[in-house]
Order: structure tokens, then C-alpha cells, then sequence
């Protein structure tokens, strides 16, 4: 069983699509692992946004990161990843499919509602990132 870092970022959680997000990840049979609300100071989020400290968008992403709650889990699943970023869609809503929560949701690139890890290197960091043995069930 492969586990990936999940996001509902603080768009989501300020429009209220904690549920709708949930429900399509028990609706596809992605198990959840762990799970917490959180609200990340902006170091935090520089921390867990490092790989692209070099980007233009960086300060702008971690202001957006770190301007509200978040909820962040861990899901479990065959494919795990690819299955989770299956159902996000594409990084730029406008580029994703149809049916996807970022296709049905998101209102700009950067505010575009979840977050998930891109390859086991990232999820094994990531998933350390936020929660410790004790909070996984
Ligand atoms: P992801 O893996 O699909 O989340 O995409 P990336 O790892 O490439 O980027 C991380 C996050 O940075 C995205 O989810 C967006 O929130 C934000 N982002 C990506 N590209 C841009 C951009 O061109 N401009 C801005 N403002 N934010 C971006």
C-alpha cells in the first residue's frame, strides 16, 4: 500500500469544501491514515514548499499557505499517489480534466484547493513533514 501527503489548502478549507473533497476520496476508496487541522506559520510552509524556494510565485504561495487553516492527511492506496493527483487534476485548473477538484473548484493556480505528493521521495518527506508515528493510525 503506497501513502501519499494530501492537502485541502486554506481556499478549500475557507469555502467549505472540506466535505466535498472527503467525499471523493472515500467515494474512490483512498483509506485515510491520518489527518489534522492545522495553520501553518509561513516558515512552516517555506519548509514544506523548499523544493521551489527558487520560483518567482514562492513568497506569494507561502502567504497563501500560511493565511489560514488547512486540513492535511495521509492516504493510503494501490498507486496512492498517482491515484490522488489523478483525482486533484492539473496544477492549472484550466489545464485540468473535467472532474477533477481542481477542475471543479479551483479559481486560480495558485488557489487551487489540494495539495499531493509527487513521487514516493516527496511522500515519505512530506508525510514526515506533519505527522509523527503516533498520529498515523
Ligand atoms: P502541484 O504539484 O500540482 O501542486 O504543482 P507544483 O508543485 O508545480 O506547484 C506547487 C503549488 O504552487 C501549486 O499547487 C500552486 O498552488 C502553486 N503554483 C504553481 N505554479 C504557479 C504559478 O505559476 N503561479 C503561482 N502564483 N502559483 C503557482
Amino acid at each position: 500500500m503506497e501513502q501519499t501527503l494530501a492537502i485541502v489548502k486554506p481556499d478549500g478549507v475557507a469555502r467549505g469544501l472540506i466535505g466535498q473533497v472527503l467525499a471523493r476520496i472515500e467515494e474512490k476508496k483512498l483509506t485515510i491514515k491520518a489527518m489534522k487541522l492545522i495553520h501553518m506559520t509561513q516558515a512552516q510552509a517555506e519548509g514544506f514548499y523548499a523544493v521551489h524556494k527558487e520560483r518567482p510565485f514562492f513568497g506569494s504561495l507561502t502567504d497563501f499557505m500560511s493565511s489560514g487553516p488547512a486540513l492535511v492527511m495521509i492516504l493510503a492506496g494501490d498507486h496512492a499517489i498517482a491515484h490522488w493527483r489523478e483525482m486533484m487534476g492539473a496544477t492549472n485548473y484550466k489545464e485540468a480534466a473535467e472532474g477533477t477538484i481542481r477542475s471543479d473548484y479551483a479559481t486560480d493556480i495558485e488557489k487551487n484547493v489540494v495539495h499531493g505528493s509527487d513521487a514516493p521521495e516527496t511522500a515519505a518527506f512530506e508525510t514526515g513533514y506533519f505527522f509523527n508515528a503516533f498520529e498515523r493510525v
